[in-house]
């Protein structure tokens, strides 16, 4: 296609040099000519076929052509032998068709490519146009009153082309305004294609006789037809999606409003005709709405900047500069020696069991659970109360005027609801989640101090299972967290770690089988240090190892002890995720064994469920190992995570602990969802080969329900605390009464 252009534009060419020349060729003028445009307007029709939807348009435009070209045709035929064609004639009909077949036509593409344009890009467009118009008018209708011959047909002849240019000219020129992007190409093509053709009209119609006159005239239509025919194959590359909103620009919309300044101010001096004047009036005026448009538009999108980039787009909240807007202007405050002290205590918040919904359900359930959690975050605090989302599953509340107390009571009101379910379409989902608090100016000097520390108190917070944590300058600060590792080291050099032992009763005669060690540090300066606030420290700081070993020493020491006595029990010693990749770590556990004399089945090993998930492969060849030495390896704390008790069947364990949550969940209800979810739980743990461990059980009426689960064995405080070994009674332990279904 595009060489038959080339060709075209080469016989354009050869006519111009022809016509430079001053070369008269009869034939050419007329028949060459006529021809050349009724190819040319063929090529845009033909354009259609090619097309599969909008195809009205090319057809219209080349229909438009043929219109012109045809008008030349009969002047041609009525110029034959030399004479004179009448004025009005048939052509002017063909001519003047031209305009509405093209309107039409320009009104199609212009709906095609204009779609959601706003106020300001349409008025940009009415500028273009306008101006244009303007203009063309300024010299359309100068003269052609003059030129007409008298007669009122002739007249309104004369008047329709300046009139048909002029509305084509603003039309094309304000399209090419307010198109933007990989559009615009054709209808620069098109606004160069019409202005030619509008400049070729005035000259006709001013019978012009000067050089640029005769040149213009002649090329001005096959030039502009083919510009025309060529715009309608124009493809540009597809554009860049980012870029699919690009403004249309503005220098046909500037150029405009200047042109219709000069033609006011040149008006002002000269005789410029109405027309030309209240066109380019009407330019200016809509410039001027244009412009307030404009500015109004830059206030509220200033606005709407600001608004945006303190807003967290997910949820609505405030996000992380909003906090720190929020924090420095507080500080700054109190800075100022005459402002009255005041506290803002801060919560640090981080969800529990959130990565396991986004992973099993999806991102849009992710997505939409942390709206709805915003939702209740916001609803739980005061108007004056500060929520963002820091990002991922973190959020963040700052509380003026608040202490510690206070902001440990919305904590405890916060989690609550955080914990209850989410219904996200067709699913139930339940998080929870760890928060960190800490208070200006007590606890930090600054912002990011600030917001360190609450992550401080939030992981202890995490570790210890604990819904919130208060920062302790003596827990958390870091200077006193490298005191407190080297405290921790010589207490496990120096043995001086304690154990504590926790019965478990076994449900079909009520003995006392085996009891879990749970390690204690009575610090002497700090007091009574909770096992999962140290254990943390001693994962952290590399001495995870030594403290295994150190309990797993004393235990099977007090196993052996017991068993010298007459009792046969089984001691469980919780181990870490590091203990379990640990290669030497069976090796250890045969050596203490034997170094205690007990068989391997007096031991055994709890590891919590997310150990096991962590690296799947070394944890199952490392339980293998562990089970082959004969002992029991336990999974504790399942139906904390997600994992599914399949996948757990394909690991060398013999024994389920049933996580609390699971226990209290069924303390509380006793019946329904919980009691269905315990029940299927120990089925299926059984049919795996799996026995049960009920932990956390605080009441008979629990004991009761999970006996007649036909769980097998029960720990909690309902039997034992956790003590000392000599303080531990081991006498077997009164059931209480069989609920009626287990007769079943
Ligand atoms: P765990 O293994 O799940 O231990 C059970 C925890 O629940 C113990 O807390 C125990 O005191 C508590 N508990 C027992 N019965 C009840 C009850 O009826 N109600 C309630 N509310 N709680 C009950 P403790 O001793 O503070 O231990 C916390 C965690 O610290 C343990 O959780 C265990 O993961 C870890 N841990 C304890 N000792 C050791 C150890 O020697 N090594 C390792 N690696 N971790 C240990
Ligand atoms: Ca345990
Ligand atoms: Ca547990």
């Amino acid at each position: 296609m595009w060489r038959a252009y080339a060709a075209l534009a080469a016989l354009a060419l050869g006519y111009v040099v022809v016509e430079l020349l001053g070369i008269k060729w009869a034939w050419l003028d007329g028949w060459g000519v006529s021809g050349f445009e009724l190819v040319v307007g063929a090529l845009c029709i033909y354009r259609a076929a090619t097309m599969t939807r909008n195809r009205a348009i090319p057809i219209l435009l080349g229909l438009g052509l043929w219109s012109w070209a045809t008008g030349d045709i009969v002047l041609t035929i009525q110029s034959l032998g030399g004479a004179t064609p009448p004025s009005p004639s048939l052509a002017d009909g063909f001519y003047l068709t031209f305009y509405p077949v093209t309107y039409v036509g320009l009104m199609l593409l212009l709906r095609r490519n204009v779609r959601r344009f706003s106020l300001a890009t349409w008025l940009d467009g009415g500028v273009a146009g306008f101006g244009a118009a303007a203009l063309c008018a300024t010299f359309a209708f100068k003269d052609v009153l003059h030129h007409a011959d008298g007669s009122a047909a002739g007249v309104a002849i004369n008047l329709a082309y300046p009139v048909g240019d002029v509305l084509l000219l603003g039309l094309v020129v304000g399209g090419a305004a307010i198109v933007s992007g990989r559009r615009k190409l054709p209808w620069l093509l098109l606004a160069a294609g019409y202005a030619l053709i509008t400049a070729g009209d005035m000259f006709n119609v001013l019978g012009t006789s000067s050089f640029v006159g005769t040149f213009l005239n002649a090329i001005a239509w096959p030039l502009s037809i083919l510009l025309v025919s060529v715009a309608v194959w124009v493809q540009a590359p597809a554009a860049r999606p980012s870029l699919a909103d690009e403004p249309p620009g503005f220098a046909l919309p500037a150029l405009a409003a200047g042109a219709a300044l000069l033609i006011l101010f040149v008006g002002s001096l000269h005789n410029i005709g109405r027309v030309s004047l209240g066109l380019a009036a009407a330019t200016l005026l809509i410039a001027g709405v244009r412009s307030a448009v404009s500015v109004i538009g830059l206030r509220s999108l200033t606005e709407e900047r600001r608004r945006e980039s303190v807003t967290d787009q997910l949820t609505g909240l405030g996000n992380r500069r909003a906090l720190f807007r929020l924090l420095e202007a507080f500080l700054a405050e109190q800075r100022d020696p005459d402002a009255p002290a005041r506290s803002l205590a801060f919560m640090f918040l981080d969800l529990d069991k959130f990565k396991e919904v986004n992973d099993s359900f999806g991102h849009p359930a992710g997505d939409e659970l942390l709206r709805q959690l915003g939702v209740r975050l916001q609803d739980s605090v005061r108007a004056s109360d500060l929520v963002v989302r820091l990002g991922g599953d973190e959020f963040a509340v700052a509380l003026l005027d608040a202490g510690a107390d206070y902001a440990a009571t919305v904590a405890g009101r916060l989690t609550a609801r955080i914990e209850e379910p989410f219904v996200l379409d067709a699913i139930r989902a339940q998080i929870g989640a760890s928060i960190g608090i800490a208070v200006l100016p007590t606890d930090a000097g600054d912002a990011a101090d600030l917001v360190r520390c609450a992550d401080l108190a939030m992981y202890r917070a995490k570790l210890a299972g604990k819904r919130f944590a208060i920062y302790q300058e003596d827990l958390d600060g870091a200077a006193n967290r490298m005191q407190l590792v080297e405290e921790l080291r010589d207490a496990i050099e120096q043995r001086r770690l304690e154990l504590h032992y926790q019965p478990q009763v076994n449900l079909a005669n009520g003995q006392i089988d085996s009891v879990e060690a749970l390690v204690r540090w009575n610090h002497a300066r700090l007091g009574f240090i909770p096992p999962l606030e140290f254990i943390a420290l001693a994962e952290d700081s590399g001495l995870m190892g030594a403290l295994t070993a150190l309990v797993l020493d004393e235990a099977l020491a007090q196993c052996a002890r017991w068993h010298a006595g007459g009792e046969q029990l089984t001691v469980a010693v919780n181990i870490s995720a590091s203990d379990l990749l640990d290669p030497e770590f069976p090796a250890l556990v045969r050596r203490l064994l034997a170094r205690h004399e007990l068989p391997a089945g007096a031991l055994v090993l709890e590891m919590t469920e997310t150990t096991a998930i962590a690296d799947f492969e070394r944890s199952q060849l490392a339980i293998q190992e562990l089970h082959d030495l004969g002992l029991i390896v336990s999974v504790d704390d399942f139906g904390a995570g997600f994992t599914s008790l399949a996948y757990l069947g394909s690991l060398a364990v013999k024994e389920l602990k049933l996580d609390r949550s699971f226990i209290t969940g069924l303390a509380e209800t006793g019946e329904g969802r919980d009691l269905a979810l315990v029940r299927a739980t120990v089925e299926l743990a059984h049919a795996l080969g799996l026995r049960v461990v009920a932990e956390g059980v605080e009441d008979n009426h629990c004991l009761g329900l999970l006996t007649g689960l036909r769980c097998d064995l029960v720990q909690g405080y309902v039997i034992s605390k956790p003590k000392p070994a000599d303080e531990l009674t081991l006498a077997p332990h009164a059931l209480p009464a069989l609920p009626a279904r287990r007769a079943a």
